[in-house]
Parts: C-alpha cells; sequence; structure tokens
C-alpha cells in the first residue's frame, strides 16, 4: 500500500502529495488524516496522510519508493471531511494545501507532544508485552512502532485493553492529579478477610475494589472522609498505589450555570423552528437566512433546534462573531446542554483548546460554540451547522490563507446533508440577496417576544448642537435623558465608535500631522505613555512638544479618547458611576467579562464602550442607549461603509429596552439624512436594503459582482508598480469582457512598513478562465517573493479594501 503525503513544508513548490510505502505493521494505523514522519530529500520531516492507494492502482515503481519512519497518531486527528474539505478549499482559494491543514489543527497539536498506548488492564496483557510498559503503565507509541508491536496493541485496544493516551509537552500539559488504585484487585477478597479488625482499611479498600475500574482521586477519597492514615497504610503495606492521572481541564470549571428551560416558542419562533427542523430530520442540506429583529428569540430557535439534532444522535455546530463578547451566549448553551459543550475560541491556552477538541473528535462532546475557526470542529456526524450574527466581517480570516466561515460551513452542510442556519437582525446584503432569490430559505421574525416595543430611535444632529452653541460631545436631548436615567436609577449605555476614538496630534498653526516614517498613515498619540505609535507597523516615538515641521508649541492631541470622554462624562455627572469598556480596560484575560458582570450586576449606571459593546449585551435595566458618533464609519473608503454602520447601529440599538422596560435611543451624528441614519431609525432593513442595493448595482459590487482583491508590494515603487501591470495584463487574457479590471492604482494605505502597495481589483459575475489565472498568478508570484521579496496577495471576496 502507498501512502500519499502532504509534507510540512510552506513552498509553493512542494505543494502536491508525495508517494510513500506502509510497512507492514503500520498499515491499520496509517489512515487518511494521521500525521506521519518522512524522508525528504537529506531530512526527516512531518507530514499528513491525505489517501492510500494500492500498488496496483499506481503506476510508479515501488521499489523506488521511501518508507514512512514513523506515524504520529493512532488515530487520525483530521477525519476524513476535513482531508476532503482540504483539497476543495486549497484548489477554488487558491492556497496551499498545507497552510489549510493547519489551520484546521488546533495549535497545540503543533506543539510537541508524544502519543502512546495505556494499559488499562495490565493483567490482561501477554507477558512479553506487559514488560515493555513503563512503570507509569505507558507504551510510547514511537517504541510500538519501533518494535514492531503496533497491529498487536491495535487488537488489544479494540478490545478495551490497552487506550490512546496523548502526553504533551511543558507548556500544554494537561492538569495531572494523584489517584488511588489496588494493586492487585484479584487478590482483593482474601487481602480484604485480612483487614477485618482493622475498619477504617476495610471499608477504603472494599470501597476502591467496589470502583476498581475507575481511577479515585486522593482529593474525592478525602472528600468522602476517608481516613488518610488508613489510605497512608493499605499504600506501605503494598496493597494499594498512588499515581498521577491526567485531568481534562474544563476552562468553565468551578463555574455554576444556572439550568434554563426550554421556553414555550412564540408564533414566529415555531414557524422558523418547524421549517429548520423539518430539514435538519430528514437530512437536507438547505440554508437558511433567519432575519429576526434583535430580541425575537433567535437564540432560543437555535437552542431548541440543537435540542432535537442531539435527539437524533447528531452533532451540532454554532459559530459567533468573537466568544469573549458573547459570554452570555455561552452561559446560555452550557445550562442548556452542560458537559455537551466544547467551546472553542482565541483566549484558550493551547493544552484547553487541545481538550476541546479531543472532546469533539471522540464524540464526547455533541455542540461546538466557537469563533471563526471552530468551524473546522472535527465533528463527524453534524446534523446543523448555525452561524449566528452572519453579517459580522470576523468570519472572514484575513491572514493566509484566507477563508470565510460561511463558505466552509456551506460545504460542511452539503457534505453532512444538514441544513445551515445564518441568522441576524441585520443580514449581509450578499445573504439577503440571495434570500431573495431562493438560493436561501428566508425565515423572518420581525416582532420580539412578548411583543415588547422596539425602542424609539431619535436623531440628533450635531451641527444643529454647535450652531446653538453646544460644543459638548452631549446634544442636549442626550443630557437630559442621562440625568433622567439617574435620576430613576435605570442604566445607560453609551457607544463611541472605535474608528472616531483614535486621537492623533495636530499642530494648530501650520496644520501637520505627524505621520509614521514607515507608513503612509497618521501616527495615533497614547496618553499613558506620552507616546506617537503606528498601528500598521508599531514604530513609536515619544510625542513632540515641538511641531516638527514648523516648531511651533502649538502641537496637542485631537479627537477624543474613550478615556477623555469618561473624564468628560464623568465631570458633567459628577455622582454616576461609569464602567469603560475598551482595549486598554479589557486587554487581561476575563477583564471583559467581569466588567459585564459588574454593569449587570448594577455596579455601574453608565456604561462606556465602543464596537465590544454592540453585541450580545442583554440586560434588563438598560433603558437608554446614546450613540456619540454615528457617523465616522460612513467616511471610509470601503463599498461596506453604510451597510457597516446600519449593522452596527442598529445592533447597538437593540440594546436598550429589551424587558419590561421601554427603551430609548439617541444617535448623534453630523449625517443625519444619510439613508443607513434614517432606516435605523425606522427600524426598516428593506428599505435600507433596496436603497443599498440600487448603489452596488451602478457602482458593480457584491451581491451584484464578486470581487477579487490583487495587492502587490515591493520596497520600490517602479518594481511594484510594473508587477502590478503584468497582473492586469495577465487577468485581461483570461477573463471575458463582462468582467472589469480596475487599477493598477495606489492602495489606501500606499506604503507600510516601507514596502509600496499597489491594487488592482477585480469585477466580474461568471468567469470560468479565471481559477487558472489565479493559480498561475500565485505560483508565479511565489517565486518572485522568495527571489526578490515581490509579494502578489490574493484576496477572494474582499473585506478590508485598504
Ligand atoms: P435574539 O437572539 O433574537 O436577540 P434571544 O433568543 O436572546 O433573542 O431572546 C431575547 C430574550 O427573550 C431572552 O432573554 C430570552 O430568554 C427570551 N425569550 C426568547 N424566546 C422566548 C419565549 N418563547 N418565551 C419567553 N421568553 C423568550
Ligand atoms: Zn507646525
Ligand atoms: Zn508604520
Amino acid at each position: 500500500m502507498i501512502a500519499q503525503v502532504i509534507v510540512d513544508v510552506a513552498a509553493k513548490s512542494v505543494d502536491r502529495t508525495f508517494d510513500y510505502l506502509i510497512p507492514d505493521d503500520l498499515k491499520d494505523v496509517v489512515q487518511p488524516g494521521v500525521r506521519v514522519l518522512v524522508p525528504f530529500g537529506p531530512r526527516k520531516i512531518q507530514g499528513y496522510v491525505m489517501q492510500i492507494v494500492s500498488d496496483e492502482q499506481s503506476d510508479i515503481e515501488i521499489h523506488r519508493l521511501k518508507p514512512i519512519f514513523e506515524v504520529k497518531d493512532i488515530q487520525p486527528e483530521l477525519t476524513e471531511e476535513l482531508v476532503k474539505l482540504s483539497e476543495w478549499y486549497s484548489h477554488y482559494f487558491v492556497s496551499k494545501r498545507i497552510s489549510i491543514l493547519e489551520v484546521m489543527l488546533p495549535s497545540a497539536i503543533k506543539a510537541k507532544y508524544t502519543k502512546a498506548f495505556s494499559a488499562k488492564h495490565p493483567e490482561q496483557l501477554p507477558e512479553y508485552l506487559r514488560l515493555r510498559f513503563n512503570q507509569d503503565g505507558l507504551y510510547p507509541y514511537k517504541a510500538a512502532q519501533n518494535q514492531e508491536d503496533v497491529a498487536t496493541l491495535l487488537t488489544l485496544m479494540k478490545q478495551g485493553i490497552v487506550e490512546e493516551v496523548t502526553l504533551l509537552s511543558q507548556h500544554t500539559t494537561k492538569k495531572k492529579q494523584r489517584a488511588v488504585r489496588v494493586i492487585h484487585p484479584d487478590m482483593g477478597d482474601s487481602i480484604l478477610m485480612d483487614l477485618e479488625k482493622k475498619q477504617k482499611q476495610y471499608e477504603l479498600l472494599a470501597f476502591l475494589l467496589d470502583e476498581q475500574h475507575r481511577s479515585v482521586l486522593l482529593r474525592e477519597l478525602k472528600d468522602m472522609n476517608f481516613s488518610t492514615s488508613a489510605i497512608n497504610t493499605l499504600e506501605r503495606n503494598g496493597i494499594i498505589e498512588k499515581y498521577d492521572v491526567v485531568v481534562e481541564r474544563d476552562p468553565y470549571e468551578g463555574r455554576v450555570f444556572e439550568q434554563e428551560h426550554k421556553r414555550q416558542l412564540t408564533e414566529e419562533q415555531q414557524e422558523a423552528f418547524d421549517q429548520i427542523n423539518r430539514a435538519a430530520a430528514s437530512h437536507q442540506a438547505e440554508t437558511f437566512l433567519l432575519h429576526g429583529v434583535t430580541g425575537s428569540g433567535k437564540t432560543e430557535v437555535y437552542l431548541q433546534i440543537i435540542d432535537q439534532v442531539l435527539e437524533r444522535q447528531q452533532e451540532a455546530m454554532m459559530l459567533v462573531p468573537e466568544i469573549a463578547l458573547t459570554p452570555q451566549m455561552v452561559q446560555r448553551f452550557k445550562s442548556r446542554f452542560g458537559d455537551e459543550v466544547a467551546v472553542l475560541h482565541s483566549g484558550l491556552s493551547h493544552g484547553e483548546r487541545y481538550d476541546e477538541w479531543q472532546k469533539i473528535r471522540d464524540g464526547r462532546a455533541r455542540v461546538s460554540v466557537g469563533a471563526r475557526s471552530s468551524v473546522f470542529a472535527p465533528f463527524k456526524n453534524l446534523g446543523v451547522i448555525i452561524i449566528d450574527e452572519e453579517h459580522e466581517a470576523t468570519y472572514k480570516q484575513e491572514d493566509y490563507p484566507r477563508y470565510h466561515a460561511r463558505e466552509i460551513a456551506e460545504w460542511r452542510s452539503r457534505y453532512h446533508h444538514c441544513p445551515l442556519v445564518l441568522g441576524s437582525a441585520t443580514p449581509s446584503l450578499e445573504s439577503y440577496a440571495r434570500a431573495t432569490r431562493k438560493v436561501y430559505t428566508l425565515l423572518s421574525m420581525p416582532t420580539r417576544v412578548n411583543n415588547q416595543q422596539l425602542p424609539e430611535v431619535k436623531i440628533r444632529d450635531m451641527r444643529d448642537e454647535l450652531a446653538n452653541g453646544n460644543r459638548s460631545i452631549f446634544s442636549e436631548d442626550l443630557a437630559v435623558a442621562i440625568e433622567d436615567r439617574l435620576q430613576k436609577q435605570e442604566q445607560v449605555v453609551l457607544f463611541l465608535n472605535r474608528r472616531g476614538y483614535a486621537s492623533f496630534m495636530l499642530c494648530r498653526d501650520c496644520g501637520h500631522v505627524p505621520q509614521c516614517p514607515n507608513c503612509d498613515i497618521s501616527m495615533t498619540y497614547h496618553k499613558t505613555t506620552h507616546e506617537l505609535k503606528c498601528h500598521y507597523c508599531g514604530y513609536h516615538e515619544p510625542a513632540p512638544f515641538q511641531c516638527p515641521s514648523c516648531g511651533s508649541e502649538h502641537i496637542q492631541q485631537m479627537g477624543t479618547g474613550t478615556q477623555r470622554v469618561e473624564e468628560l462624562i464623568q465631570e458633567r455627572f459628577p455622582s454616576a458611576r461609569i464602567i469603560r469598556m475598551d482595549v486598554d480596560t479589557t486587554s487581561k484575560k476575563g477583564s471583559h467579562e467581569k466588567l459585564l458582570k459588574a454593569f449587570g450586576d448594577g455596579k455601574g449606571d453608565i456604561l462606556l464602550g465602543t464596537q465590544m459593546i454592540a453585541k450580545g449585551l442583554d440586560f434588563p435595566n438598560i433603558t437608554l442607549v446614546g450613540v456619540l458618533n454615528a457617523d465616522t464609519m460612513l467616511n471610509l473608503p470601503d463599498f461596506r461603509s453604510s451597510e457597516r454602520t446600519y449593522q452596527l447601529l442598529t445592533q447597538v440599538a437593540g440594546r436598550a429596552g429589551r424587558h419590561e422596560k421601554t427603551g430609548e435611543v439617541i444617535i448623534q451624528t453630523y449625517n443625519p439624512d444619510h439613508y443607513a441614519v434614517q432606516d435605523v431609525q425606522a427600524n426598516n432593513y428593506l428599505a435600507f436594503y433596496e436603497k443599498e442595493m440600487q448603489f452596488r448595482q451602478l457602482a458593480k459590487y457584491p451581491p451584484y459582482f464578486f470581487l477579487i482583491n490583487f495587492t502587490v508590494t515591493h520596497e520600490k515603487m517602479k518594481v511594484a508598480l510594473q508587477a502590478a501591470t503584468h497582473v492586469h495584463q495577465t487577468l485581461l487574457q483570461h477573463v471575458t469582457e463582462k468582467a472589469f479590471i480596475l487599477g493598477p492604482a495606489p492602495a489606501a494605505l500606499s506604503r507600510i512598513n516601507n514596502e509600496y502597495r499597489f491594487q488592482i481589483l477585480l469585477k466580474y459575475k461568471h468567469e470560468p478562465g479565471l481559477i487558472d489565472a489565479l493559480r498561475y498568478l500565485d505560483d508565479y508570484y511565489h517565486e518572485r517573493y522568495e527571489q526578490e521579496k515581490l509579494a502578489l496577495r490574493i484576496d477572494i471576496g474582499p473585506y478590508m479594501m485598504m
């Protein structure tokens, strides 16, 4: 038999499978998805087995093939499905296969670790084998391969006599605890008889014999009031022994989740539930767009669908934009499904992530809740995939290999014949357009649970405020409303657009704004360190006291940081207790959740924050939401800027009055007439959708056209420009006249880290010759990058246009 292997070398030239012979002893473990060590030139490197072919199928001369050195996994880390997915993905999204395999696996796997066989019932092992297990009852996998024992051990594993264990190195070691077991359980009864007079030892031993197949933790024995001296005596007399067991870490350990109960669904919820459940029960790969206003009970629908899926012995995958921002969501899942839930996110340590991944792989956790990369979770029998807040840009990975979780989810939904649910209060234009064309099935939930009114939204024109002599950050109305809530002891959320709060320095005499010397971008002022920083390349310098351009001393901080806004609020409302949430106050692990909890517990009157407070906040006492600067996002050079503004404002507005008390929202803006702002006020998604679709059609943007953004970078402007021209020419030769090619033009960020950047934008509908052109360009520029650091980035379906 021959294994086709992708080797772990990130070079374009080896981006294909290589053939290796499978040694006889290993033929049962070498399967698609296992990792192997193979000879590669003079080196020994790691690879992933993609496929097994018999030597008759292959026209290669067998005697010239080299054998696999060693197998690293006893069971495949990658499922067969993921192996296939990687093949599809690398082709259509022009990415190296090895890069995709690596994003699929949790990072702990890349860390150093080894696998071993562990003896569950050493007494049932053949004598010669038992001797090869070490003191800890382990037989390292590698040694077993050297002794050609693997085939035998696999049989024993099937019989439940040995099992597979993973030994992670330092950073990732599993938590160990002392446990106790009887050394010779078969002699237990006769020992017991001898102990009849020693009450405590007798009780202990009787208990342990009863539980002999379970490892009992020392701690547990003590909790059950078994006497420590009895334990020690039995150990001294060679009847029992203490040993270390690996205990899985549960990142949510020690936290009590309130038991949540199923709710009687409303009519709208029931309708959505029925349709999704029908598709799930009949194993249909149908995609649903669940368009439900904030508070319409989408999450409740998800929970009940998953409940049904679990009933049918299937699994469920739930994606959320960012776990850290949705602690309440995790809590609801944990409280419904308990240990069945694996939570996957970047805040976990390598080891924790690996534990969660294994729980899924081994079928111990049948529900996952996670951010983007959890779309690759190794489920084998998915019954539903849900993407909440499907419009969020975080579902697109911006770094290589660039992928969109929705595309992966669609593929997996077809593979498993299970429905995919995209949920949002403000669907992406792409998804909604597909729903109107019946590619997706549209499900609408236009009313809030219990018919709660959506909050009233008021727009305040900040130009008027200025004309009336109000120079503060609060419009008169907002100030009055805040005062009112403080009096009534209700809570206020104030939202500050992230893009608006970066502060910079400006010389009031000559207008100079300090720029990064490496990038064409203004530097950000940081008050705590009194420094100027570049967010693109990391360059920083002390903030100047004199203008570097004209020497004037009138150079000062401009723009309003969150910290400054907090001061302004405190000045205006001295009695208010303010909780501020921004990158500075939430950088520590868990701090985000703590601040939210404090606010939920009523330890603050005003929650001030950036984008991160827009999501998932669900507290009954919030009755006022103020948006301090609605439009900083509208002016970005990005065709999605109106869509993002609409989505963000709707989401923020949805935080108010979610329960019994009515809510009010005040949006402050300099563009009160913009439809993105107006339609939020009217809470009219369709009106917004129609206007925005007209713009997209005129400007030839998605969903009318697909986009590919090509960015060429090089330290010499001329080289970069020439290459961009070459990309343009190549595309021209491969696409029809129905496609449009824009550029080359300097990118919006035209220089980063001393490299010049040019862009070409391709707009197209259907281009059969395109994939070949992309693959050609990708290969060609990989080579030029290796020779002269000339890079081409191909972004299919771009979200960041800068
Ligand atoms: P969404 O996800 O659409 O924002 P949620 O599912 O979070 O909405 O529901 C909003 C609130 O209403 C939550 O507090 C939830 O517990 C409650 N809720 C949802 N469905 C029902 C129902 N059928 N009956 C009573 N309360 C419900
Ligand atoms: Zn100056
Ligand atoms: Zn820079």
